[in-house]
């Protein structure tokens, strides 16, 4: 009997944890990209380039493959400098691809002699964990979807790293494949519907979060847009994706009416729940593993704008 209870147990504990993403590792990534060494990773400076080098190196660990020519980092011009994304693939069973992405550059150092960097723990370095955190998940596992992993630079300039990579000619392999895009935008505490929950922003549009939250694992739920007025689906980057007609939106779990840390010094790692990030970071993976192009095929209704 003993023994018995010993095997049980030690089988339970392969099943529940083995393909869990730590919250050590969540914590870790995140506090890297936030870190004063980071210096607020503004587009065009050196620590942006290394928020950039770093993100690179994570989707090493994971095995990604490079979305276009020998390197995760895909160039753009800006100011008349070279300014990088970065983009890895994860090939699934099926040619269709999911998209997760978020952006994380940020906007820099102030002149508050408090404290003068703009960590942008939540914004957005959060959502970078987020999909890293996915990437993570799928490591040793082949998922029913492909999946494309793309961090976007300039979004705090007029989101500029999201709209030269999703003209990026060498993607259109991708692009023409995409079955639906989860970008993900401030993630770091809970929102207002409590934990493990999110919302969707131009929810109204597709019938997404419906199909989503059917095969929602742990109770992770996706929820309305609370600040629909706010028309945040067409201020975020998966705007750029939207002009192409392909399912887009944001995922968030800000909640806009006590959100002071927003664009503020203290948008630091302090008010991240990690125990939260941590539980929704492996409830998608755990979703995303009953998710296929036969039960997940999204569409936009006629009331999106293009
Ligand atoms: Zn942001």
């Amino acid at each position: 009997m003993k023994k018995l209870t010993y095997l049980a147990f030690s089988m339970f504990s392969i099943v529940t944890f083995a393909q869990d993403v730590s919250k050590e590792r969540i914590q870790t990534v995140l506090s890297t990209l936030a870190s004063d060494e980071m210096k607020g990773r503004e587009i065009g400076t050196a620590e942006n380039e290394n928020a950039a080098n770093y993100i690179a190196k994570l989707f090493k660990e994971n095995n990604l493959e490079y979305c276009t020519g020998n390197s995760y980092l895909v160039p753009f011009e800006y100011k008349g400098k070279t300014a990088y994304n970065v983009c890895g693939i994860k090939k699934g069973k099926a040619d269709k691809f999911l998209g997760f992405s978020g952006h994380f550059d940020h906007i820099g150092t102030s002149n508050n002699p408090k404290d003068n960097i703009y960590n942008g723990a939540d914004d957005d370095a959060s959502g970078i964990t987020t999909l890293v955190g996915i990437a993570d998940y799928f490591k040793n596992k082949k998922p029913e979807f492909s999946m494309v992993f793309m961090a976007f630079n300039g979004e705090e300039k007029g989101m500029l790293g999201s709209r030269a990579i999703s003209t990026d000619k060498n993607l259109d392999k991708i692009y023409n494949n995409m079955t639906a895009l989860f970008n993900f935008e401030m993630v770091a505490t809970e929102s207002a519907f409590g934990k493990n929950a999110l919302f969707m922003t131009g929810d109204q549009f597709s019938d997404l979060d419906e199909l989503f939250n059917q095969n929602a694992a742990n109770g992770l739920k996706i929820n309305p847009d609370p600040y629909a007025a706010q028309q945040l689906f067409y201020r975020s980057d998966n705007v750029s994706f939207v002009k192409k007609k392909i399912i887009a939106h944001s995922f968030s779990t800000v909640d806009m009416t006590k959100a002071t840390h927003y664009h503020n010094e203290s948008d630091d790692v302090k008010i991240v729940d990690f125990d939260n990030l941590t539980q929704i970071v492996n409830n998608f993976g755990k979703t995303l593993e009953k998710l296929s192009p036969s039960n997940f095929n999204p569409q936009y209704n006629d009331t999106v704008k293009f």
